[in-house]
């Protein structure tokens, strides 16, 4: 067996994960990253694409958006389609600010370049990972790595592992509640080796169901398609995809055109929060305390946030000997957290007609939606939860409290 002691042991080396030993590292705290897939894999795994303003100024802050600004698609707003018509919001007029497309798989290859080579901090690979110790002052994450058990001792863990990892299993029950909502939707997602759609994002709302046209690169688009979350597999061949697309996204007969499969997910349309998101010397980062469904984009850019937020309370610990900012870290985030989640929810039930709406309903929607294409309130409003701007703001004095003033 073989031990290794460093201060974080960070488990995971997803965007969180990394970005939280990189900022770590610029700072001189150590840290060490346990992470069960392989590099190749890692910088391999198509998901998120769409980044908000801030996460990029986090990205410049840290050194790790040289690429990005070089590659990365600055967008000044999206084409919302719906009833045959196409409005165009552009949330750089509306507050000034944009949105980037910038595959997380580049995020993660940026985050593992600025690494220095071979250090031994970064443990692909790893098998049985298990956490242990986090209400004593020596947390441990153990691991098999080719066919050796190795124990990391730490003073803290950051649960940096996705949605099915081990550190929010390894809080007992009695200590979390894990909030969680279903929707009744999935997406079909396909990878296409074609030119997108339209230069900036296409979100569309049609009467037979949502349908999103987004990208990756000039080259490569990602088109996503609502679905009943009691469908099978079967009961969507590509065929029947293409066909919806096209219909949904108000595609004329002469320009349906398709691109060559690249890869096809299916997207289950669910969130996530446990509570708290920290306990005895484990945090919660990213995916590990919360999922989103996909409508808003937000999964990356809170994970992110989180990554930042206890870095610099890690930093403090270690540097100045400051406990607060780290006793207060779930306290700190949940609030941006649920508000993410509150603007994904709202998102996914304007965009998504359930499969029971009335004309009632798609009469409603539509005066909803075009409420938003006006450039008045609704759409400032809009914009800025899409960018995420409302959760960089500190919180607004409460109208309550001004009344319970008046009233004292
Ligand atoms: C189809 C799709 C589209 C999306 N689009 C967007 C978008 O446009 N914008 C956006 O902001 N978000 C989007 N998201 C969400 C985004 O991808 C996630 O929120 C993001 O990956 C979270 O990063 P993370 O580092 O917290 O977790 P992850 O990326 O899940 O990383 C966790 C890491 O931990 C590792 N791990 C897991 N278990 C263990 C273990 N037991 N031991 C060691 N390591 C382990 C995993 O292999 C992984 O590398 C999308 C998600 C999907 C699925």
């Amino acid at each position: 067996m073989r031990t290794l002691r460093t201060q974080v042991a960070v488990v995971g080396a997803g965007p969180a994960g990394l970005y939280l030993s990189h900022e770590l590292r610029a700072h001189g705290v150590d840290s060490v990253v346990v992470e069960r897939c392989s590099r190749e894999h890692l910088e391999r795994r198509v998901r998120a694409g769409l980044l908000e303003e801030g996460t990029v100024r986090l990205l410049r802050g840290s050194g790790l958006a040289d690429r990005l600004d070089r590659q990365g698609l600055v967008h000044d707003g999206f084409q919302l389609r719906f009833d045959d018509t196409v409005q165009r919001i552009s949330t750089t007029s509306l507050i000034g600010e944009p949105t980037y497309i910038y595959g997380q798989q580049e995020v993660v290859k940026d985050l593992l370049a600025a690494r220095p080579p071979d250090d031994g901090s970064l443990h692909f690979d790893a098998r049985d990972v298990q956490i242990a110790g986090i209400t004593g002052d020596h947390p441990s994450v153990a691991f098999t790595a080719d066919g050796e058990q190795v124990v990391v001792e730490a003073d803290f863990i950051a649960g940096c592992d996705g949605h099915h990892g081990v550190s929010r299993a390894s809080i007992p029950t009695a200590s979390l509640v894990v909030h969680s909502r279903r929707y009744p939707f999935d997406w079909i997602g396909l990878l296409v080796g074609a030119a997108p759609f339209a230069s900036e994002l296409v979100y569309s709302v049609h009467a037979r169901g949502f349908a999103l046209a987004s990208m990756r690169t000039p080259e490569v688009s990602r088109l996503y398609l609502q679905t009943d979350a009691r469908d099978e597999q079967s009961d969507w061949p590509h065929e029947r995809i293409w066909d919806e697309l096209w219909q949904r996204l108000y595609v004329e007969e002469g320009r349906r055109t398709r691109g060559a499969v690249l890869e096809q997910v299916r997207v289950p349309l669910r969130a996530t929060v446990a509570e708290p998101m920290q306990f005895g010397r484990l945090f919660l980062v990213g995916d590990a305390a919360h999922i989103f469904p996909p409508t808003a984009a937000k999964g990356l850019n809170v994970a992110l946030e989180d990554a930042s937020v206890l870095a610099h309370a890690l930093i403090g610990w270690f540097r100045r000997g400051e406990a607060g900012p780290l006793e207060g870290y779930s306290a700190a985030r949940l609030p941006a957290v649920w508000r993410a989640q509150d603007f994904s929810a709202w998102l996914t039930w304007l965009f998504h007609p359930a499969a029971d709406a009335t004309a009632f309903d798609h009469r409603r929607r539509t005066a909803s939606l075009t409420r938003l294409a006006e450039a008045g309130s609704s759409a400032v409003a809009f914009a800025d939860e899409y960018v995420g701007r409302s959760r960089r703001r500190p919180p607004a004095r409460s109208y309550v409290h001004e009344l319970d003033g008046m009233e004292a």
